[in-house]
């Protein structure tokens, strides 16, 4: 492993003009030191430095990568699309296309609405709920991140969680008061907020697994419970699918619990790697949108053809069962090599993971929600991702995030990882 003299170089010279160097605050290292690595390519399970070095790559863009860097099928077709044009502020053919393949992938989207970014859909659907609802007031839970819009950057977990900053200065406490906040899989203490303040909540928002604490499993009943609940209020269920939607299952965490959300958000593997996010849901919800209604929303970009090229691409891929229960194989390989070795260094961990979704959380106390996972010892995690760096793995640089394994991790990316892993857990 080289040093990496020219990754320090392009990050001095980064914050000479984008505050940090970056253009996402965890991408910096703050919450592990050293040096950002700056990456000029990637390929399969692999990403390459501006110094050389090449890593296997478990952030794979945070969630949009399940196949794994510059996949054949997507850059060949984003190609040809590129050629055609690429954007015309006018409708196009792809878009619906998109459309019909996540709505029959998860039937509890009669229709949706594609914008740029995880964050314009769910600051959309909230907008959309208390539109729906003539209500004000949401809840969501800790730990939980959907984005960063103001009413929703309230106990959002990981950058947060990261950087110590329990809110952001900026947001207005009469638009924070209207976010209640419960503790994650408290299924009472949604009731209690809906008694306290009653005909006043318009939406529940979840992830309905989470991973933006870490990855942490909604208990036996939790979401069935919460689906009950919000129906008897009349309070709209929104899943933020943005990470679980065609990661969990093909279609989602809905279709792995069996639970139908009034609306969701997805983002991420729907844009196959390129800027996209989609708010959706019952067609009496989602007719209130305009033009169709009145709820405003609208995007430059939106459904931008080369996105949705990227993204019908990969569901058609990811439409095969097979690769599902590929993904579960070595991410559960990945899961047992890693504890083998941790009990091997005598670590006391907590592997938490979730189909190809894995956090290895430093403490030995179970984690169900965002108190529990703040147990965890952030220091040490620090150490063992410098560890994995060195020995070649990019690792997520935050004890509050979740590892993404894709399709493109062959069995020999999964053994070596688990080597270094090795070697990193006796360095510490
Ligand atoms: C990433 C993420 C978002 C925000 O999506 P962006 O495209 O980064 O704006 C929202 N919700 C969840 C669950 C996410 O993981």
């Amino acid at each position: 492993m080289k040093e990496p003299h020219k990754s320090g170089q392009l990050f001095k010279e980064a914050q000479r003009y984008l505050p940090g160097g970056v253009d996402s605050p965890v991408r910096a290292f703050k919450a592990v030191g050293g040096t950002p690595r700056f990456i000029v390519k990637g390929k399969g399970s692999r990403i390459y430095d501006a110094d050389g070095n090449g890593y296997v790559d478990y952030v794979g863009s945070w969630g949009p990568l399940i196949l794994g860097h510059a996949r054949r099928e997507i850059t060949s077709s984003l190609k040809q699309a590129v050629m055609r044009g690429t954007s015309f502020g006018a409708a196009t053919e792809l878009e619906t296309r998109l459309a019909r393949i996540i709505c029959a992938a998860m039937p509890s989207l009669q229709m949706l609405r594609f914008v740029s970014s995880g964050t314009e859909a769910t600051m959309t659907a909230i907008r959309l709920a208390r539109a729906f609802t003539g209500r004000d007031r949401i809840v969501k839970f800790a730990g939980c991140y959907h984005g960063h819009s103001d009413g929703l950057l309230v106990s959002a977990g990981s950058g947060m969680a990261t950087l110590g900053i329990p809110d952001s200065p900026g947001i207005l406490r009469q638009v924070a008061q209207n976010t209640l906040v419960a503790p994650y899989n408290d299924v009472e203490s949604v009731q209690h907020i809906f008694d306290k303040y009653p005909a006043q909540i318009a939406a529940v928002i979840i992830e309905p697994v989470a991973a933006n604490m870490g990855v942490v499993h909604p208990a036996r009943g939790f979401l069935s419970n919460l689906r009950k609940l919000t129906k008897k209020y009349g309070v709209l269920l929104i899943f933020d699918e943005v990470i679980t939607g065609f990661r969990v299952s093909y279609g989602g965490a809905q279709q792995l619990y069996g639970i139908n959300p009034d609306l969701t958000c997805l983002g991420k593997i729907i844009g196959g790697g390129l800027p996209v996010g989609a708010y959706g849901g019952r067609r009496e919800i989602m007719q209130m949108v305009a033009p169709c209604g009145k709820v405003y929303q609208a995007g430059t970009l939106s459904g931008n053809p080369l996105a949705m090229t990227a993204g019908i691409e990969t569901l058609n891929i990811l439409s095969n069962p097979q690769i599902y229960r590929q993904l579960e194989e070595r991410t559960a390989a990945l899961q047992d090599g890693i504890a083998e070795e941790a009990c091997k260094a005598r670590l006391p961990l907590n592997i938490s993971r979730a189909a190809s979704l894995l956090t290895v959380f430093f403490t030995e106390a179970e984690v169900t929600d965002y108190e529990s996972a703040c147990k965890s010892d952030s220091a040490l995690f620090a150490r063992f991702f410098r560890g994995l760096l060195n020995n070649g793995v990019y690792w997520p640089p935050s004890q509050f995030e979740a590892a993404f394994v894709s399709l493109a991790h062959s069995p020999q990316d999964i053994q070596s990882t688990i080597r270094a892993m090795g070697r990193a857990f006796k360095s510490l």
